[in-house]
């Protein structure tokens, strides 16, 4: 049995489908901020797995509640009730201020169940004659790898060979409020969006325009729903990326740390003139609302809310991009975020100084070539925002 990393890393490649460019280390354990490789060298973990890690990795409390739940009952399917969904429906539900949850297991699923409801709703609801119902997505977009996701991107590697795409959908510049106006047509059933867009590389609205969408949507009946998957659950120290601006969206499309980091369940909220569109037979998942993932979900919200990480993350995130914005290279060309989801935006590709930053113990990844992305687990303390600190500014200055 290979332990060897470079035997690891072999066997991957020999076997693994290549849709993936990891950087060359191979984790073997995690706690917290930290993760360590198999030869035992300790590395501070600045991605978090994609924002999947919020809460830290292998936070006691959440893993408790894995344990213990594993040795009740983990999987039901949803022919029959199970003792924990009824549970996380309460705590979603109360979370996100929405009448109703649909659990999945994927961030990718839930946005393809936040499109079949939308377009549900534009029949049944609005009453958009049949087959002719319109998405409008923003370019750039990140909404996952299912066919519909990748139909609702502007990549052309995302759908490059994956042809025929879904039909009804339109692509809008994002930010841009006068293209929503010029794209919403009686047909439009929904406008789905990320607050701020994670891997085209941390992309911040202007300012005001979540705001003046939602309230364009409601106007003209069409539903507004957020993609807060990797932008959520207090990654950009709010609870939510659309707290920003104080809106709230039709559908909220949660993931990543709604699970802790520990096990895959994602969702939409939303109110019963929306969600309601589903019945028995037009939707599911055989784990989705398994009992194993609400528990530990239930545990994850517990610790974002206890150890209030969104405000956490604000603080820190404040000081972070303050003490970035201090650097003076001239291969930055940006440095924006909010909250603990930075990205430092280089005049030259980015990956050079992930691999650096690597030698150095910060783990990071590059997104669109030229974006270094800052997003730390939220439980980070000040000493360990330091070090990260030093080590950045000894790669960028
Ligand atoms: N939507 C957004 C905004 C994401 O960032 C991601 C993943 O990065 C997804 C959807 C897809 O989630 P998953 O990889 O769990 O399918």
């Amino acid at each position: 049995k290979a332990t060897d990393a470079q035997d690891l890393m072999q066997l991957t490649e020999q076997y693994g489908a290549n849709n993936y460019h990891p950087l060359p280390i191979v984790i073997a354990k995690a706690e917290g901020v930290w993760v360590e490789d198999t030869a035992g060298k300790r590395y501070m973990d600045m991605l978090s797995a994609y924002s999947a890690v919020n809460q830290g990795h292998r936070h006691p409390k959440i893993i408790k509640a894995l344990i213990e739940q594993a040795q009740k009952v983990t999987l039901t399917s949803r022919a029959f009730h199970n003792d924990q969904l009824g549970l996380w429906y309460e705590k979603v539900a109360s979370l996100t201020g929405k009448d109703m949850i649909l659990p999945m297991n994927t961030g990718a699923e839930a946005v393809e169940t936040a499109f079949k409801a939308a377009r549900r709703w534009g029949y049944d609801v609005k009453g958009i004659a049949d087959e002719q119902a319109e998405v409008i997505v923003c370019s750039g977009n990140f909404h996952g790898r299912t066919m519909t996701a990748v139909s609702l991107s502007s990549e052309a590697e995302y759908r490059r060979g994956f042809g025929p795409m879904i039909p009804g959908i339109k692509d809008i510049p994002y930010g841009d409020l006068d293209a929503l106006k010029s794209a919403i047509t009686p047909n439009t059933a929904a406008f789905i969006l990320e607050p701020i867009q994670g891997e085209a590389g941390i992309i911040i609205p202007p300012e005001g325009y979540l705001k003046a969408a939602s309230e364009l949507c409601k106007e003209e009946n069409v539903l507004f729903i957020a993609d807060e998957i990797q932008v959520g659950l207090g990654r950009t120290g709010k609870r939510f990326a659309c707290d920003w601006e104080d809106v709230t969206p039709d559908l909220f499309i949660l993931g990543k740390a709604l699970g802790g980091g520990v096990f895959p369940i994602s969702c939409v909220a939303g109110d019963k003139d929306v969600l309601g569109v589903f019945n028995p037979g037009s939707h599911g998942s055989t784990f989705g609302g398994n009992p194993l993932a609400c528990a530990v979900s239930i545990a994850a919200l517990d610790v974002l809310e206890e150890e209030d990480l969104a405000a956490r993350s604000q603080r820190l995130g404040t000081y972070l991009q303050e003490q970035l914005q201090q650097l003076t290279s001239d291969k930055i060309k940006e440095i924006r975020g909010r909250g603990l989801f930075v990205g430092i935006e280089l005049t030259e590709p980015a990956r050079p100084y992930c691999e650096k930053l690597k030698e150095l113990g910060v783990l990071c990844k590059e997104t669109h070539e030229t974006v270094i992305r800052i997003a730390p687990p939220l439980v980070i303390t000040e000493d360990e925002l330091e070090w990260a600190l030093e080590r950045l500014k000894q790669v960028l200055q």
